[in-house]
């Protein structure tokens, strides 16, 4: 007899459990039996135990044993809340076979549980050998009153097909999909569809492996109905009471996860839409006349890439090196000498994996030689071809517009649209929050005087200190366009925020005025009437609504109350200015309570 068959023999098996949670209260929904050997031993761990139950031919009967001991000890403990059990849909099966139709139900309730309290969850969904079987079985489960679940969904092979097979009651979400799902929009599209496919079979979802306050709060706002992991409770030998109380606190605070925008990041891989140039390559001591005779056969070569191996070293330029063979002497002097002499060594490579700003780096860099030479492409440094500089233009062209669409292009900060659905969001959940409109201080004159370009930097230069100044898990940035900017505050501390925020741009922005502008303080310029007056340099207006949860339903009046606070912002010395829109007075017109007292911006020393 095996280590394991002697284990089961004697009693050496039990269970802990995990609580699932209801997510929108808080609340232990469900626990989850995990089995476990003696501890302190190889065979502590479920793995370790189902590899050995496998290598002594006892799977079944060691996954029915686990099952038989998870509902014993769930019974024993006589509290009657749901249980979540693991069984592949084989040992499923089998097992109720071994029951006999129609009796599934009473061989569970003998156990001291009702069958209405059990969830099967079916795991290894590669292993499912007989389909029509397993549907069969699945007849009997619901006709018991139990459930089924469908367990790390998105893991196995053939998960979807599962789902659609079995229509389980509830899909349990894979851990790779919950980790970090606060700084992925990607995981977060999965997970959208993943809702939307739930909608369809009418499956409730589950999600596993929750670590982190972050995450717990991203699936909350996506409205995942319950939730399990380390954070909300540990397996342990007792069913919990409660959940942790960090999650706890987590899932009552209302304010709402910033969730991560598509357009916020410029999107990496699009590379990958371009056609790259699968074109042959030469080493360090390949012949200059080997070159020459590569240029001639390839005629449609711009250039050619030198590797050391798979690494790409350096760049040869068609022209560039034409142009010196063609000189007199040169083949014979340099005909059968190494080719490197003439590569440029400091070549573009971008990564196939590259993201726009990177590519964007380049199109502004002082270097151009990309223009002719192009670039070279690798995969994890490994050379894969070349790309032209005209489609390193239209690829970054290309990206922008549809990056337009959501994002301003200029900064890649969420647009209109993002913007008004997060405040919409806001809005709904209850939340208390404060809206803030930034707004810039003589920027017009500054951007007439020194062109769009340096107008382009002072409006970067805003939204990389706004994001700067903002807590990514808790606070929105959003440009609206030219230098407007919408700041959706949960921060507790959004007033300092706001102050630090106008003292660092009146700071910096002073950087991009000349030495003698900076001397005087601001420049002479014309005014909107084409009068020539003083501008002091550009400083920051930030107008504040605190919105209390009930007192505003639609986003569009909050930015409108955002937009006046902007106004007395202007005539404030300190540069803030806060209205509360609760207090909003008679017939719906926003009182200015008060102007913040704010230390005053660095103003222009004059
Ligand atoms: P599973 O069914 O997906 O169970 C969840 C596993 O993830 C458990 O590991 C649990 O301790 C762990 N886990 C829970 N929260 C977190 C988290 O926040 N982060 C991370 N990284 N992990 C978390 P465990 O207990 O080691 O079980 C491993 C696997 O063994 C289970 O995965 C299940 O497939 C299998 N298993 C466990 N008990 C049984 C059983 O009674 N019968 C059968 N057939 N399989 C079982
Ligand atoms: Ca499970
Ligand atoms: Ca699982």
């Amino acid at each position: 007899m095996g280590p394991l068959a002697r284990l089961m023999r004697g009693g050496g098996l039990y269970c802990v459990f995990q609580p699932l949670a209801d997510l929108s209260e808080g609340s232990i929904y469900a626990h989850e039996a995990l089995i476990r050997g003696p501890e302190g031993t190889a065979l502590h761990r479920p793995d370790a135990l189902l590899e050995m139950a496998r290598q002594e031919h006892i799977l079944q009967d060691f996954e029915l044993l686990c099952v038989v001991i998870a509902l014993w000890q769930w019974g024993r403990e006589g509290r009657g809340g749901r249980v979540f059990v693991n069984i592949s849909a084989d040992a499923l099966v089998s097992g109720v076979a071994m029951c006999g139709a129609g009796l599934l139900g009473r061989t569970v309730g003998e156990l001291g549980v009702s069958a209405r309290m059990v969830v099967l969850e079916i795991t290894e969904h590669e292993r499912v050998s007989d389909m029509a079987s397993l549907r069969a079985a699945v007849r009997e489960v619901h006709a018991s009153g139990a459930r089924l679940a469908l367990d790390d969904f998105g893991d196995g092979h053939s998960s979807l097909r599962l789902w659609s097979e079995v229509k389980p009651d509830f899909v349990k979400i894979d851990k790779y999909f919950i980790r970090d799902i606060a700084e992925h929009p990607e995981k977060l599209q999965m997970l959208q569809a993943i809702k939307g496919i739930a909608e369809v079979f009418g499956t409730t979802l589950v999600a596993e492996g929750i670590e982190t306050r972050e995450e717990l709060r991203a699936l909350r706002d996506l409205d995942i109905p319950y939730g399990q992991g380390y954070l909300l409770g540990r397996p342990a030998r007792l069913p919990f009471e409660s959940i942790e109380p960090v999650a706890r606190e987590t899932l009552l605070d209302r304010r709402v996860a910033v969730l991560p925008h598509q357009g916020q990041h410029a999107r990496p891989g699009i590379l990958r839409n371009l056609l790259v140039l699968q074109a042959p390559t030469v080493e360090p001591d390949t012949h200059n006349d080997a070159v020459a005779q590569l240029f001639k056969t390839h005629a449609e070569l711009h250039a050619v890439a030198v590797l050391e191996g798979t690494r790409p070293v350096a760049l040869i330029n068609r022209q560039q090196f034409m142009n010196h063979y063609a000189t007199l002497f040169f083949r014979e002097v340099h005909g059968r000498r190494p080719c490197s002499s003439f590569a440029n060594h400091a070549p573009r490579v971008v990564e196939l994996d590259c993201d726009v700003d990177q590519l964007v780096g380049i199109l502004t860099s002082q270097d151009q030689r990309y223009l002719n030479d192009g670039f070279i492409v690798t995969d994890n440094g490994r050379y894969i071809g070349l790309g032209t500089g005209d489609q390193l233009v239209r690829g970054v062209t290309e990206a922008r517009i549809e990056a337009a669409r959501h994002a301003n292009p200029l900064t890649f900060l969420p647009g209109n649209i993002p913007i008004s659905l997060h405040m919409q969001r806001l809005l709904d959940s209850g939340t208390e929050f404060v809206a803030c409109y930034a707004d810039m201080n003589h920027f017009k004159p500054f951007n007439d005087y020194y062109g769009y370009w340096r107008g382009d930097q002072m409006i970067r230069l805003l939204a990389r200190l706004s994001v700067a100044h903002c807590d990514a898990q808790r606070d929105f940035v959003g440009h609206v366009g030219g230098d407007d900017f919408m700041l959706l505050f949960q921060s507790g501390n959004w007033l300092q925020r706001c102050r630090d925020l106008v003292a660092a741009f009146a700071a910096e922005a002073r950087t991009l005025f000349d030495d003698e502008a900076q001397r005087a303080g601001g420049i002479w310029a014309e005014d909107r009437h084409g009068v020539k007056r003083f501008f002091d340099c550009t400083t920051l207006s930030i107008g504040a609504v605190r919105v209390a949860p009930g007192r505003i339903q639609r986003a569009e009046e909050v930015a409108n109350l955002a937009a006046l606070a902007k106004h007395d912002a202007k005539l404030s010395p300190s540069g803030i200015a806060c209205m509360a829109a609760a207090l909003a007075g008679k017939g719906g017109v926003p009182q200015v309570l008060h102007a913040m007292p704010a230390a005053a911006p660095a103003r222009a020393a004059t």
